[in-house]
């Protein structure tokens, strides 16, 4: 079979094995319907609870505090449209940073519509947000902060703790979105001070079309899908028994696995590689990084070109994020950090899991090299 180097586990993950030896059974002989009474249906009203259980033992937080959903994109338009809801009449004023994934985003930018008043707070080229910055945007108005744990183009960890602070002080709900984070670095909610926070199944070892809102005891958020109650009213529609099981069975077998210490080394040695090709820069910051992210800028190099060659030699990779790349713009990120046009087209993203072995970065380093190198020979704008 053909060599297949995956590098592209910040966009989906393969399903782990204790996921699906997790979700297996809820999909052969206990497929019955949470909601019934007899037994088969109660086995999966079982597997619910003990995967909330594990998702809360996993985050630090209450298993009455998880409510399950169809993805992490759902869970950050509940957790801001209904604390947007839910507080309007304290006031309209959202604070956010230029660096979140598209579901907080463009949610924030909905709520815009609706009449709500968004801040935008700008990031240094390491993409950190300023905590002075952050202090000052607050108002008497303002309802929630939302800023990522960490960012999924460039691997950014954002201070989550002293946000939490902040917000704390001020009487400002904190929703974060920890769809990177999540099994990557350890979180407890208690500890940043999280009011919301969101993860999703298919970027830990889960699978696609389920995620998880964190919701603290104590805030009742109005529902955003109506229907026949499930999660205690919060969130109706028949569970995704197997997909819960799943996203439980794989968040608590990566937390148990923390700190990545092996990826973050093979991480660190693709960068002090990749940094030798020349004209090249690591995007993100270079301490405060998840283990699993190396992301780069190539001088000249169209960064579509060079997925196509790497994708001949069988590594998978990304440039900008999935959902921008086939627009001709340049990720928001990677302008928010400062970069030009021109060099933000020539991004890679390198993201690791656990089945990458130090043969496939020697591989990945050499290809890598030499398709920069051709693209650049072919470049009119590239002079040595
Ligand atoms: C992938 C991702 C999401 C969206 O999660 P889905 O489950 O794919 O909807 C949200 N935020 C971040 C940071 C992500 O990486």
């Amino acid at each position: 079979m053909e060599r297949l180097i995956y590098l592209d586990n910040a966009a989906t993950t393969r399903v782990s094995s204790v996921a699906l030896d997790a979700m297996l059974p809820f999909l052969k002989d206990r497929y019955g319907n949470p909601s019934s009474v007899y037994s088969v249906g109660r086995d999966a009203k079982k597997a619910i609870e003990d995967a909330r259980s594990k998702v809360a033992n996993a985050l630090g937080a209450e298993p009455e505090e998880i409510y399950f959903t169809g993805s992490g994109t759902e869970s950050n338009n509940w957790a801001l449209k209904s604390a947007a809801e839910l507080l309007k009449g304290k006031g309209k004023h959202i604070i956010t940073s230029a660096i979140e994934h598209p579901a907080v985003q463009n949610t924030l930018k909905y709520l815009e519509s609706l009449g709500y008043e968004i801040t935008t707070l700008a990031v240094s080229q390491n993409g950190q947000i300023s905590l002075t910055d952050l202090e000052r945007s607050v108002r008497s108005d303002t309802i929630i902060i939302s800023i990522m744990t960490a960012n999924n183009e460039i691997g950014t960890i954002l201070p989550a703790a002293e946000i939490g602070k902040i917000a704390k002080a001020n009487g400002v709900l904190f929703h974060t979105d920890a769809v990177q984070a999540a099994g990557s670095i350890p979180i407890d909610v208690g500890e940043i001070n999280a009011d919301m926070l969101t993860i999703s199944g298919h970027k830990l070892g889960g699978i696609k079309g389920v995620g998880a809102l964190y919701i603290k005891k104590g805030i009742k958020l109005p529902p955003l899908i109506h229907g026949g109650g499930q999660e205690r009213g919060e969130r109706s529609g028949t569970e995704n028994v197997a997909g819960i099981a799943a996203l439980a069975a794989a968040l608590e077998y990566k937390v148990s696995r923390l700190p990545l210490t092996d990826i973050a080394k093979k991480r660190d040695r693709l960068i002090t590689e990749l940094l030798k090709i020349p004209k090249s820069a690591l995007t993100g910051d270079p301490i405060n990084r998840l283990p699993g992210i190396a992301s780069f800028v190539f001088e000249a190099i169209e960064g579509e070109s060079m997925l196509l060659m790497l994708d001949h030699f069988g590594i998978c990779a990304s440039s900008g994020s999935a959902c921008s790349s086939g627009s001709l713009d340049p990720s928001h990120v990677l302008l928010a950090i400062g970069l030009p046009h021109e060099i933000a087209h020539g991004s890679l993203r390198l993201s690791l899991s656990d089945e990458i072995t130090d043969d496939d970065i020697d591989y990945v380093v050499e290809k890598l090299t030499d398709v920069v190198s051709k693209l650049r020979k072919m470049s009119p704008v590239w002079h040595e």
